[in-house]
């Protein structure tokens, strides 16, 4: 009978994995050292089968950035102009009300709403936002402004966090996107996006959310000035802060793309180097029920072979207007993603695929 090789620094953790026992901050380290992908993939796709058998989410959901006037400027950001900028747009509540009268949202189950911080809109305006969004669709559910966004809205009201999550929440918001986390270590944070708020404070405002009962996501910006022990150091302080609340759904590692940013002369992730990352996170992040593979920025292929790498779910269709991408990073995603292309594509990668609310209730079974 053949037997599987396992690499020799790979062993202990194997041993870890299959007995269901926690890996620690050396074992991440260990795990981003070691060039075994293939290995890695296997270990955190006997988790991901564990955990979801071969179900493979994706959603159905609608995008919004209402604007691209920020007055941050994050190193690795193609997307913010200053006010001023031709290439600037403001959509504030009647003007985004006004633009998805033209689009059918039959079916879609929720709002996906982030953007920049515009020098000029008060807490108010992101606020009537949501209102009017929840008052015209009080059915789509609306995932809301990155924890930077609700930093930036306590300094502007005077108010804690808890207060700007409850009147949000009061006005339609169900739940929190995990953009903004970037890298925690203030090392590198300092580097791509010194002026924003900090890691310790990131983790904060979702630890009020999820004290007010709100669920949501969390994120790893990866690929570019970052360190192995930066990123174990910022998934395991995920991990300690879900130990806390079991307030986040989803981990969704970010492959950073340099194009258009400030550190374009940085290489782009390669595909192993996404499947890794993935891999890594379903590993480590052993009280996260999901990993997405953000198909977006890893490409439909990756994202396939990804779900045998630790992921389950696959984010959600694409339906935005296509200057909204232009705007959101010079690219093109090439047509939009429909459902049934991703039934296709999961099937493709022998998953059984399942349209998913934001809840994770199922929706359609394909
Ligand atoms: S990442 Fe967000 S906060 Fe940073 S510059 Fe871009 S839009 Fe502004």
């Amino acid at each position: 009978m053949l037997k599987t090789r396992v690499p020799g620094d790979l062993v202990e953790i194997r041993e870890k994995v299959y007995a269901g026992e926690r890996l620690s901050f050396e074992d991440g380290c260990k795990l981003f050292e070691s060039n075994d992908v293939v290995e890695i993939g296997r270990l955190a796709n006997h988790v991901r089968e564990k955990l979801h058998g071969d179900k493979a989410y994706f959603s159905h959901k609608y995008r919004l950035y209402p604007t691209n006037i920020c007055v941050y400027r994050c190193r690795f950001c193609a997307f913010r102009v200053s006010k001023g900028d031709e290439r600037g747009y403001e959509w504030p509540a009647e003007k985004t009300l006004h633009e998805l009268e033209k689009v059918d949202l039959t079916g879609v189950a929720e709002f996906h709403i982030v953007g920049g911080i515009h020098p000029d809109w008060d807490f108010d305006v992101y606020l009537d936002i949501v209102r009017e969004l929840h008052r015209v669709y009080p059915d789509i559910h609306i995932k809301a402004w990155t924890a930077v966004e609700i930093d930036h809205f306590t300094h502007q009201t005077g108010k804690s966090a808890e207060w700007v999550l409850g009147t949000m929440r009061e006005a339609g918001l169900g739940s929190l996107p995990g953009g903004g986390a970037e890298i925690f270590d203030w090392e590198i944070r300092r580097t791509i996006c010194r002026t924003k708020c900090t890691g310790e404070r990131w983790l904060e405002v979702h630890e009020a959310a999820h004290n007010l009962g709100m669920k949501t996501n969390s994120t790893m910006l990866y690929g570019h000035v970052e360190t192995p022990e930066s990123k174990v150091d910022h998934m395991l302080r995920l991990r300690d802060l879900q130990d806390r609340t079991g307030g986040f759904r989803t981990f969704i590692p970010l492959a950073f793309h340099p194009d258009n940013t400030r550190l374009k002369h940085l290489p782009r992730s390669t595909g192993a180097e996404d499947l890794k990352h993935i891999a890594i996170s379903r590993l480590l992040l052993d009280n996260f029920p999901h990993v997405m593979a953000y198909w977006v920025t890893e490409t439909p292929e990756v994202a396939q072979v990804a779900l045998s790498f630790g992921a389950d779910d696959l984010d959600g269709t694409i339906m935005i207007d296509e200057e909204i991408i232009n705007a959101a990073g010079g690219k093109h995603v090439e047509g939009a993603m429909t459902k049934s292309r991703f039934a296709q594509m999961i099937r493709e990668a022998r998953r059984t695929p399942l349209e998913r609310d934001t809840e994770f209730n199922v929706v359609r079974e394909y």
